[in-house]
């Protein structure tokens, strides 16, 4: 299919996810605003998969969570913890703010609502909607989409860029690359946009699984598969240090999952790729106060109440409590309580019989009891699934692209945006703003670049 070029800039997108999408759409916004005629740029996305958007449709199980509500400085605080990958989305997310990706979609007859917590979805609850919107945002700008084409190979020299799909060519004068990171391969991305950078010369920081749950060496205790451990602390820890995050934490099959996991389970990937003894992962009941004092917060219940059995107190004891309350904890106070199906285990784990009551407690049952709620072993990780991952960490270099434009410092007909770069954003809508806004800027930068 050579010969594409003529009279006519081309600007091909490899990728027609979120980034890619964002980028045919403000490439056209940005010719439109220099004056230049539709004609005279013609838009190509060229996607492998046979639909658009396909991450899109399964983001936020099916409802997608567009983004993050609240001023933009706290959005880049809470979404992106790692120092050096914030600096890199920070201009390109004030350039296009998840206000103005909401007026957008709003714009397009998406009505969207923030949550309690921050996360905004589509009032509609419905993740295609979004891609809807965005497919009637793409006709719009005049951009092609070409379905079914994989790109396999590209050449960026000084006069123009060439790619290849099986027996077809493509030819253009910029290329924005928009493939997406290698989590979740099922839905298209299976690292092609990474290795593509990489054969023109750009660095690349190795792939790890993110925001994923974390397989343990030995499956939990068929007991506690699905419960949920509320707003506790959850640690990892290996030769190679040591993370902690706070949130619910939920124990499936093969090991463990839910929020705070998901967010752990970069530090869990890096370790296990760093090799040495594998990581070992803790819950924390307690995560506001430190061993001794919860200590003595059992020691005030056995004065209060000795002869309450311990597994009834343990069944009534509040879970990650911010405050150790001097009455006894009940559970018609308290909505969250340790789950039932652990405690036997702590019992165990702390060698109190089934039928003590407090008042009985010896005083290094209470330090085990103590020791046993604010470490409790979760076990060894095994692996964290990257075909399970929602996001990858790594990819292209982020020191290889400029965060003003998404521009590769290598190669001037060259944009990068999206999950191919090397940053990870939290659970929460960080991910897909982030694709969003560098996809956005990309598309106006290599607009910007043809016609100057
Ligand atoms: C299950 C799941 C749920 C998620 N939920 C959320 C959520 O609710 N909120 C949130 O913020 N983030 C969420 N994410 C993450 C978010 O979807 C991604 O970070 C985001 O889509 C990345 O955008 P992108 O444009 O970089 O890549 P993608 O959206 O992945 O788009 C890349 C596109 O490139 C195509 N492609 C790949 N290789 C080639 C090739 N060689 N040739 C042509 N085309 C190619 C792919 O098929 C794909 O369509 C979720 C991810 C998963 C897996």
């Amino acid at each position: 299919m050579a010969g594409q070029r003529g009279e006519r800039s081309v600007l091909l997108i490899v990728g027609a996810g979120a980034s890619g999408m964002l980028a045919a759409v403000s490439a056209r916004q940005a010719a439109r605003e220099l004056g230049i005629g539709d004609l005279r740029l013609r838009i190509m996305l060229l996607e492998r998969n046979q639909k658009p958007g396909a991450k899109i449709a399964i983001s936020g199980g099916g409802h997608c969570n567009i983004t993050h509500d609240g001023p933009v400085d706290r959005l880049l605080d809470r979404g992106f913890t790692r120092k050096n990958e914030q600096r890199f989305v920070r201009p390109s997310i004030y350039s296009f703010t998840n206000g103005d990706l909401l007026a957008l979609l709003a714009s397009y007859g998406v009505p969207t609502a923030p949550r309690e917590d921050g996360r905004v979805f589509p009032v509609s609850g419905v993740a295609l909607d979004v891609v809807a919107a965005i497919r009637r945002m793409l006709q719009d700008s005049l951009a092609e989409v070409h379905t079914g084409t994989r790109v396999e190979g590209m050449e960026v020299g000084d006069r123009g860029v060439r790619l290849r799909a099986g027996e077809a060519c493509f030819e253009s004068d910029s290329v924005i690359l928009a493939a997406g990171g290698s989590a979740w391969g099922s839905s298209g991305t299976t690292g092609d946009g990474v290795r593509l950078a990489a054969s023109i010369g750009h660095a690349v920081v190795p792939v790890l699984p993110a925001l994923a749950p974390v397989f343990l060496s030995t499956p939990p205790d068929p007991g506690l598969v699905g419960v949920t451990l509320r707003g506790v602390g959850l640690v990892v820890e290996s030769n190679r240090g040591s993370d902690f995050r706070r949130g619910d934490l939920l124990v499936s099959h093969r090991g463990i999952s839910g929020p705070a996991c998901l967010s752990l389970s970069r530090s869990v990937s890096e370790m296990l790729a760093g090799g040495g003894a594998a990581p070992r992962l803790f819950a924390d009941f307690f995560p506001s106060h430190d061993p001794q004092a919860v200590s003595t917060f059992v020691l005030d219940q056995a004065a209060r109440n000795g002869t309450q059995f311990v597994r009834t107190f343990l069944q009534r004891c509040p879970i990650a409590p911010e405050t150790l309350s001097e009455r006894n904890p009940d559970a018609s106070v308290q909505t969250e309580t340790i789950p039932n199906a652990f405690v036997p285990e702590i019992m165990t784990r702390a060698g109190i019989g089934r039928e003590q009551t407090l008042s009985v407690l010896t005083r290094q049952q209470r330090l085990e009891l103590a020791g046993v709620l604010k470490r409790f072993v979760l076990g060894t990780a095994r692996t964290v699934p990257l075909d399970k991952a929602e996001v990858s960490a790594g990819g292209v270099s982020l020191t290889e692209i400029d965060p003003k434009t998404m521009r590769s410092r290598l190669h001037p007909r060259l944009f990068c945006c999206g999950e191919l770069l090397d940053y990870a954003g939290e659970v929460g809508g960080f991910n897909l703003q982030a694709a969003f806004s560098t996809g956005w800027v990309a598309g106006r930068h290599a607009v910007r670049e043809l016609f100057s």
